[in-house]
């Protein structure tokens, strides 16, 4: 399954952020996932809640946001919504686009909590 080792990756960098930052306890991660990252949101949650028990995770909240696809043109610099994979630019009609946002899952954010000093 696609979303459990995207979801063990995840789980990796929030570990080596908690060590990195001392934290305690993990209170919750905000993930985004793209539209045209082909990761099923519902897929994704039950992968979280299986495998956060056994990791730093355990007990967090996982926040997660899906954004769409969005291309930027290399022509004419016009950011855009990319729809129906029409990989195009709307304004100069440019086909030299880069996608900016909308691919893969990303780790946006974690909450974390720390010791008592
Ligand atoms: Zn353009």
């Amino acid at each position: 399954m696609h979303e459990r080792s995207l979801v063990q990756d995840l789980l990796r960098q929030v570990e080596r952020l908690m060590c990195e930052h001392g934290a305690r306890r993990l209170l919750k991660v905000s993930v985004s996932a793209g539209e045209f990252s082909g990761v099923e949101p519902e897929l994704l949650r039950i992968a979280f809640e299986d495998l956060a028990p056994s990791s730093a995770a355990r007990g967090a909240v996982l926040e997660l946001v899906e954004v769409p696809l969005e291309a930027r043109c290399g022509n004419c610099d016009h950011l855009f919504r990319v729809r129906r994979f029409q990989f195009q630019c709307p304004q100069c009609r440019g086909r030299e686009v880069v996608v900016v946002r909308g691919e893969g899952l990303v780790l946006e954010s974690v909450t974390l909590e720390y010791d008592e000093p």
